[in-house]
């Protein structure tokens, strides 16, 4: 229970307590200033979301709960592993032989109990946490955010004033909502539907704990294979809106054809219990046309959201807030609260974050061959490999785009060519050209096929 008492004002009031408004609130407050962090849900509250990126390892240290996640047991993720629609499984891919450090190393985390941590960590550093506390409005001054509304537990409400106020309300996007400040990506408008299962097939030893992605046989939806603790594993199914919804008959249906898709996760599933329902979640990717105002600023998913492909989301929220809780720290000392002030750190951390969507929409293209491209361009290899693990924000993060885009550019042009021909399509049971092969032969090609 998270009932600290409530003051009238404060520096920082920080909505939402999910791994970006946690990581915010604790690094404003460490650094002396009173924070309100409040949650609407109880928590620990269920959230989807399960595998990190590597990269998170720093966010882990500045926040100063390394240790409890060394100490803790939440399942190793060491590699990760991709299956072709034809089930070629690639190697399985060891961060570590990129990086033989401890940062490449990294967890699978139920996120009840990762989202508690990092809230507790935020009320050790002197914040106010308050769950069951949902923010109805932001209150503004003309442009100025001075301050919100709470709707209390016992159903009352409170005005609350803030010098800052931190938008961290993940998908609900408080904030960009009211400023209708949010545009979604048209072409990544997604359906994902999962459940937990106990008992499925793992890997024996250290590949035990990798995130597995499996396309399904037409390419038309992938599947994740989360392991976490207890021998229980986060599996879930991702397609386009209209493919997963169009002619189906329930969630529990959708999962079922796409698993028979799916000989590879049919085969890790053969002996596995469904301990949980099922559940659906929108996944539409959108970005944010202003991510700062006078006296707030978005962090997160608030900021914007992107396909899970790649594990990305709490490692952009975590960084965000840090990036966030810097700024607001120094205009809180400097008594600046004004938009160019509290969004600093936005253009630096678009241009890091701009790289994950762009693998994303390479992904997505399906014409274009990861695997092809990398033979032609062996040079890229640790540079694709850099943005799996999350190394985004540094200058050559991008190199890799300046081949990549016109050979992606290309491919969708031949493909096209061929279709106004009428010449076949490419083969498509040649892994070369299949997407989750893409890596696995990249993988293959780094550290020796299986
Ligand atoms: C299907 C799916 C799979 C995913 N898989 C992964 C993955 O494997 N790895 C990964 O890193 N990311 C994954 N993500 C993304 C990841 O879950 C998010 O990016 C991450 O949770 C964002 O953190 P956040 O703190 O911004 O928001 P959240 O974690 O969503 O936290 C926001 C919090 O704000 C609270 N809130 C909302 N409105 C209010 C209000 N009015 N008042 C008070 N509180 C409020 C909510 O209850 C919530 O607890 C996945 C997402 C989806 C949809």
């Amino acid at each position: 229970m998270y009932d600290a008492p409530i003051q009238d004002s404060y520096d920082c009031v920080v909505m939402g307590g999910g791994p970006g408004g946690s990581a915010t609130a604790a690094l404003v407050a460490e650094a002396g200033y009173s924070v309100l962090l409040v949650e609407r849900e109880a928590v620990p509250r269920f959230h989807v979301g399960e595998s990190l990126m590597p990269e998170t390892y720093w966010s882990f240290e500045r926040l100063g709960v390394l240790d409890k996640m060394r100490d803790s047991d939440f399942v190793k993720k060491l590699s990760v592993q991709f299956v072709s629609h034809s089930g070629k499984e690639s190697s399985p891919f060891f961060f570590e032989k990129h990086d033989p450090r401890e940062n490449s190393q990294t967890w699978q985390v139920e996120r009840g109990a990762f989202d508690q941590m990092l809230f507790d960590n935020a009320a050790e550093k002197g914040a106010q946490c308050r769950d069951k506390t949902r923010v109805q409005s932001v209150l503004f001054d003309e442009d100025k955010a001075t301050g919100v509304e709470l709707g209390l537990e016992d159903g009352t409400t409170k005005q609350v004033a803030a010098k800052v106020v931190v938008d961290a309300t993940g998908l609900s996007a408080l904030l960009a909502n009211r400023l209708k400040l949010k545009q979604e990506y048209e072409h990544l408008k997604k359906i994902a539907v999962w459940s937990y299962f106990k008992d499925a097939e793992r890997d024996p030893g250290p590949h035990g704990g990798a995130t597995i992605i499996l396309h399904t046989k037409m390419k038309d939806s992938w599947f994740w294979f989360i392991p976490l603790r207890d021998n229980i594993t986060s599996v879930g199914v991702v397609g386009n809106r209209d493919y997963m919804l169009d002619g189906r008959t329930s969630p529990e249906n959708t999962f079922a054809e796409e698993l028979e898709l799916c000989e590879a996760m049919q085969r890790r599933l053969a002996n596995a219990t469904q301990v949980e329902k099922h559940r659906v979640a929108r996944e539409f990717s959108y970005t944010t046309t202003k991510q700062a105002g006078d006296g707030w600023v978005l962090v997160g998913d608030a900021f914007g959201f992107i396909d899970p492909i790649y594990s990305s989301g709490v490692y952009f929220a975590l960084k965000s807030g840090e990036l966030a809780a810097d700024a607001i720290v120094e205009g809180l000392k400097m008594e600046d609260v004004s938009a160019d002030q509290l969004g600093k750190w936005v253009a630096d951390y678009s241009s890091g974050t701009q790289w994950i969507h762009k693998l994303v929409d390479a992904y997505y293209t399906n014409e274009f061959s990861f695997g092809k491209f990398l033979k032609m361009h062996p040079q890229h290899i640790g540079h694709l490999t850099d943005l799996l693990i999350g190394r985004i924000f540094h200058d050559t993060a991008g190199d890799i785009f300046d081949e990549m885009e016109p050979a992606m550019a290309e491919a969708v042009k031949m493909s096209g060519m061929d279709a106004a021909a009428e010449m076949p399509k490419p083969e498509t049971s040649d892994d070369s050209m299949s997407k989750p092969s893409i890596l696995g032969r990249l993988f293959g090609k780094l550290f020796g096929s299986k």
